[in-house]
């Protein structure tokens, strides 16, 4: 038991451990309140009680891929799907704007009616009107030419998780046509290329064991993200994996707490997904040190059909009930939403 305090200070001052000391931290839920109280520290010492607030706009969900746990897979028939013109991702942001966001993450499923050509005008639309804020691209595997591209547009950060750093249960989450190998170039690509780029997984997957959580530890550590996304997994209707368990709450919160002292600048969002899963998750997210909030800023009308997972919240709120929502979530923990374009602190303007 002191023993794990003894490595959670380890971990503090060297930020870094070895893959069976991170286990050990995962495997015990007896000291999850030192661990995020440190945490916190360290969140706290960098970014103050400042939260970053993205906007997402989740411009389509219709996608090539057939990944067994999403709920926007290509052959879940279920699925209602839609796709917005250029024209309205592009006034989204301009209302995003106007109510203070200075982030605007572009979400979608690998939609490939969006020509490289389409998703470069609408970054250097919005990157033009808006010269102050920073356009996030979330579209998924592309050639290293269309993310120099829409780099080259105006793009400033990307998020693609690499959902397991275990090439074999890789091959259990998606179809032999995806490739491991694949998800990987291209987080390199986008790191050579000058994004701030993110990775991240799910917490839970089935067949995820903890020593594919510590393989995905010591990938992000020597990968150095500028991002890390981190959610539990939560089952979809309609997929191969709609009646497996969903992520467990304690162990993505304890995951935070580890990522935050192991990268103590990254900007580590406390998820949706964790909000799903309970109530008050993505408090709980921020009190073990994560630092960003990415609300929805989709148009009401689509949200309930960005279904990854069941039971996602703030489908029914408009934008700017969500920013105030969010605002006096954070408020009541003692922290505040910033709307500042929150760069990582290495890559700050
Ligand atoms: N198509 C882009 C991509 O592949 O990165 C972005 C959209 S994709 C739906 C965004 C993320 O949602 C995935 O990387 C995955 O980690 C997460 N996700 C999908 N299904 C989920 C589920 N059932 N539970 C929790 N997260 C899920």
């Amino acid at each position: 038991m002191e023993n794990i305090e003894k490595l959670i200070d380890k971990l503090c001052e060297t930020s870094e451990l070895t893959a069976d000391e991170y286990k050990e931290i995962l495997a015990s839920s007896d000291h999850d309140e030192y661990l995020a109280s440190k945490a916190r520290e360290v969140a706290q010492r960098i970014f103050g009680k400042d939260v970053y607030i993205r906007g997402i706009i989740e411009f389509s969900n219709y996608c090539r891929n057939d990944c067994y746990y999403c709920g926007i897979r290509a052959s879940n028939k279920y699925c209602e799907r839609y796709r917005m013109t250029p024209d309205e991702i592009i006034r989204c942001a301009d209302s995003g704007y106007d109510i203070g966001f200075r982030t605007f993450v572009l979400q979608s499923g690998e939609d490939l009616t969006y020509s490289t050509e389409d998703i470069c005008n609408i970054v250097s639309s919005i990157k033009s009107r808006h010269p102050d804020c920073a356009v996030t691209l979330s579209i998924g595997e592309k050639s290293r030419e269309e993310y120099q591209a829409y780099y080259d547009a105006g793009a400033d950060r990307y998020l693609l998780r690499h959902e397991t750093y275990n090439k074999d249960h890789y091959g259990m989450l998606h179809p032999d046509k995806m490739s491991w190998s694949s998800r990987i170039r291209c987080l390199y690509d986008l790191r050579e290329i000058g994004y701030q780029t993110g990775c991240g997984i799910m917490v839970g997957t089935p067949g995820q064991t903890l020593d594919h959580v510590v393989e995905d530890l010591v990938f992000m550590k020597g990968f150095e993200p500028h991002m890390i996304g981190i959610g539990p997994f939560l089952p979809a209707a309609n997929t191969p994996f709609a009646d497996c368990p969903a992520g467990d709450v304690a162990l993505t919160l304890r995951l935070l707490s580890v990522i935050r002292l192991m990268l103590p600048k990254v900007l580590l969002p406390a998820t949706t997904a964790l909000g799903t899963a309970e109530a008050l998750g993505r408090e709980k997210g921020i009190l073990a040190g994560a630092n960003v909030i990415m609300p929805n800023l989709s148009p009401v009308e689509n949200r309930g059909k960005y279904q990854l997972y069941d039971g996602k919240i703030c489908i029914s709120d408009d934008a700017s009930l969500c920013s105030r929502c969010i605002s006096a979530r954070l408020k009541s923990i003692g922290y505040q939403a910033v709307t500042g374009r929150g760069d990582h602190p290495d890559k700050a303007l």
